[in-house]
């Protein structure tokens, strides 16, 4: 089986300065870092690193080139991203010395996707393969609406939260990912408990305080506990959950046996710095101590 997913690639620049710039100020970082960024890649990246075969749907211009290489020696296949004439993804983020962050962000390529060539790579994909989305492509509605008629699983993490999007596609859903944040504000935007939407799974992330799963079909609500770690960042904590459920349910794991493997691996991500370039291996989720 496989996991298709739509998704954004963007290229995350990091400046360290020694405060955040005033209008008009110029003003030289103290570093520079650059790194595979976009939840679309670090959701790729997860499902390979996690044993799936993850296919990633998305564009970059000629600055990405890289980004695709990175992608590639990660585990994805990349055959399903477009080479366009357009400004790859990215993503400026500056970073003050108390650890605070302001972020530009880009999305060039990643909004420039066409229906045409989400058809052309889903057509490819089997009954039964799992379709997933996030909020920084275009095409989202278009491609779970191809994903259904095709009768693949459609799984769609409802982030950065857009209330118009999440209604475009809920119609062909089988799988929604919220963070607690994200669930509140879809209960404020339509009036109604995402659970109670008629998604077949939905599942709502809690950070340290783990995760809760909704069987719509059931009404049954199962929390799955955190593991108790340190954490020094939780860039891509979500991101590396959404990945491993997904990759673990496409080869057939029942659903809170998944979500327990998945929060194995979000626990290791907060332990560490980064995002795409540090999510751990199946090996490593495995056999972690906590
Ligand atoms: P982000 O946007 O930071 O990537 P998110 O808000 O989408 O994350 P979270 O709910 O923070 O997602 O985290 C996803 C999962 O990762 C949690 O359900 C949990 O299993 C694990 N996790 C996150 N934070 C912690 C923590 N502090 N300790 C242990 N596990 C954590």
């Amino acid at each position: 089986m496989a996991i298709w997913n739509l998704g954004s690639i963007n290229i995350d620049m990091v400046y360290a300065l020694p405060h955040m710039p005033e209008p008009g100020e110029t003003l030289a970082a103290t570093s520079f870092d650059q790194g595979l960024g976009g939840k679309g890649a670090n959701m790729s990246v997860a499902a390979a690193r996690a044993g799936a075969h993850a296919c990633h749907i998305g564009a970059v211009g000629p600055q990405g080139t890289w980004t695709v290489d990175r992608l590639t020696e990660y585990g994805v296949d990349t055959r399903h991203i477009a080479r366009i004439e357009a400004p790859t993804g990215h993503a400026i983020i500056a970073v003050d010395p108390a650890g605070e962050n302001q972020i530009i962000l880009f999305p060039g390529a990643n909004r420039a996707l066409t229906e045409a060539q989400v058809g052309q790579a889903l057509s490819a994909a089997n009954a039964g393969d799992i379709l997933l989305l996030q909020n920084e492509t275009n095409m989202q509605a278009e491609a779970a609406r191809i994903g259904r008629q095709l009768g693949l699983r459609v799984a769609y993490a409802a982030a950065p939260f857009d209330s118009d999007a999440v209604q475009a596609v809920l119609p062909d859903l089988d799988l929604l990912f919220l963070n607690e944040i994200e669930a509140a504000q879809l209960e404020q935007a339509t009036g109604t408990l995402p659970q109670n939407m008629g998604v077949k799974d939905v599942i709502v992330t809690l950070g340290a305080k783990g995760a809760r799963h909704y069987d719509g079909q059931t009404g049954v609500v199962t929390d799955v506990p955190a593991l108790k770690v340190v954490p020094v960042d939780t860039t891509g904590a979500g991101d590396t959950f959404t990945g491993y459920v997904l990759a673990a349910l496409d080869r057939g794991m029942p659903m809170v046996q998944a979500m327990g493997l998945a929060s194995r691996a979000g626990a290791l991500m907060v332990t560490r710095h980064g995002a795409a370039d540090v999510i751990p291996d199946l090996k490593e989720v495995q056999n972690a101590k906590f």
